[in-house]
């Protein structure tokens, strides 16, 4: 396999979860990645310690449902370091609820950050990776990109765009790699937002078997080492007790 070293890895949402322990574990492998998420002092944090282990890592506060803000994250990266190897767009919500319920706000932003957000990610690095002659994409989706549950209708949909985005993607590009990876449940801050009592106890029960962050990081490693005319199209990545 290549090695990841000397690559510019971008990573959304990292600021916790499977965001930031892509980064630790990229950057332990070499990388050169740049943090970004809307909580600065936690990109701050995590960005010291792995300055403080030998690695390579710089963060800039970044809003991915904003479009400016994603080109400015970008350009931050590429005015650092000439080149952007690897966009990994990560950052997503889960307020999950019942259609019953109406939570259009949260209908919205779901919309926003987990769609757009990727949308925007791709607009803001795919004329750099496109003159550069290559370039990586890698999109999260998730199990619920796969089948739909109760409560998680707006969320899932979301995760289906995911995987639609980037397939059309893949088919309209000859040197741009691009990769979803889909986690099943993992340990992270994901649905702290959850506003319905219904959907966090459903949250709560999935928790039950849950993988570790760094195991969605390791399929990263794996996806960007690869030697360049490989393209790691999907991933799915859960429990062995999953059902
Ligand atoms: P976390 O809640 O721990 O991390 C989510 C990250 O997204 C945070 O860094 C958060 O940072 C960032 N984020 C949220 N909104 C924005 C925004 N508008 N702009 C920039 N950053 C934003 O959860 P996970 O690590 O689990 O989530 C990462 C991805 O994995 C998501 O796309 C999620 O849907 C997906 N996933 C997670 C699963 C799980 O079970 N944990 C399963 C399947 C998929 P901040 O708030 O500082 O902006």
């Amino acid at each position: 396999m290549v090695t990841p070293q000397q690559k510019v890895v971008l990573i959304t949402g990292a600021s916790s979860g499977i965001g930031e322990a892509t980064a630790r574990v990229l950057a332990k492998e070499g990388a050169r990645v740049v943090l970004g998420a809307r909580r600065t002092d936690r990109l701050e944090a995590i960005t010291n310690d792995i300055r403080q282990g030998g690695g390579t890592a710089i963060f800039q506060a970044l809003d991915v449902a904003d479009p400016q803000s994603v080109k400015r994250f970008v350009e931050f990266a590429q005015g650092e370091y000439g080149r952007v190897d690897v966009l990994f767009n990560n950052a997503g919500i889960m307020p999950l609820s019942p259609m019953s319920a109406l939570k259009t706000d949260e209908w919205n932003d779901i919309i926003d950050v987990n769609i757009k957000g990727v949308l925007n990610g791709i607009a803001a690095v795919l004329p750099i990776m496109e003159a550069q002659g290559s370039g990586q994409i890698i999109n999260t989706a998730s199990t619920g990109a796969h089948a739909v549950g109760g409560n998680c209708g707006v969320y899932c949909a979301s995760k289906y765009a995911v995987r639609a985005i980037s397939e059309g993607l893949r088919q309209e590009t000859d040197n741009i790699r691009v990769t979803v990876i889909s986690p099943g449940v993992t340990t992270t801050e994901l649905g702290h937002d959850i506003t319905d009592p219904g959907a966090a106890e459903l949250l709560q029960e999935l928790r039950g078997s849950s993988l570790s962050p760094q195991a969605i990081a390791n399929a990263v490693l794996f996806a960007i080492s690869q030697p360049a005319e490989v393209d790691v199209n999907e991933m799915i990545v859960r429990t062995v007790a999953s059902h």
